[in-house]
C-alpha cells in the first residue's frame, strides 16, 4: 500500500519541521497539494494519516488534499505550463498527455507528481476562563 509509505514521509517531515517551529496551538487541518500524476486512493491516505498520527503531536488533525495539474516544461522549443488532456465519454479522469502541446517533443514534468505540504490550520489555543 503505497498510500501508507506516503503518509509516512508526510508525517515525518511534519514532525520535523514542527520540532523547529512549533506552533501555538493544535494542528487540526493539513494541506496537501496533490499532483494529477500520482495516482492514489485519497481515502486511504487519509485513512493511513489518521492511523499514524496517532499518539504523535499530530493525533486528531485530518489531510485536507487539493489536486494540482501537471506543469511541464519542453527543452525543444521552451514551451513551459499545463499538458493537454485526453478525456473520452465514460472516463472517470482525463489523462495528461506527456508531449508538448506546440511542437510535440516530450516534456520533463516540473509539478505534479507528488504530495507536498502547502499549509496547516492551527487550533487557537484556549483561553480558560477564571469563572470555568
Ligand atoms: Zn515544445
Amino acid at each position: 500500500m503505497h498510500e501508507y509509505s506516503l503518509a509516512q514521509s508526510l508525517l515525518n517531515s511534519l514532525l520535523d519541521y514542527l520540532r523547529a517551529h512549533p506552533v501555538p496551538g493544535r494542528v487540526k487541518k493539513v494541506h496537501v497539494k496533490k499532483g494529477e500524476l500520482l495516482i492514489l486512493s485519497e481515502w486511504a491516505l487519509k485513512e493511513a494519516w489518521r492511523i499514524l498520527a496517532e499518539g504523535t503531536e499530530l493525533s486528531g488533525s485530518e489531510l485536507v488534499l487539493e489536486s494540482v495539474p501537471v506543469r511541464a516544461r519542453c527543452d525543444s522549443c521552451g514551451y513551459e505550463g499545463n499538458v493537454r488532456y485526453l478525456a473520452e465519454e465514460g472516463w472517470h479522469m482525463s489523462v495528461p498527455v506527456l508531449s508538448c502541446p506546440r511542437c510535440g517533443s516530450p516534456v520533463r514534468i516540473m509539478e505534479g507528481r507528488d504530495l507536498a505540504i502547502v499549509g496547516l490550520t492551527v487550533e487557537e489555543p484556549t483561553i480558560k476562563s477564571p469563572s470555568d
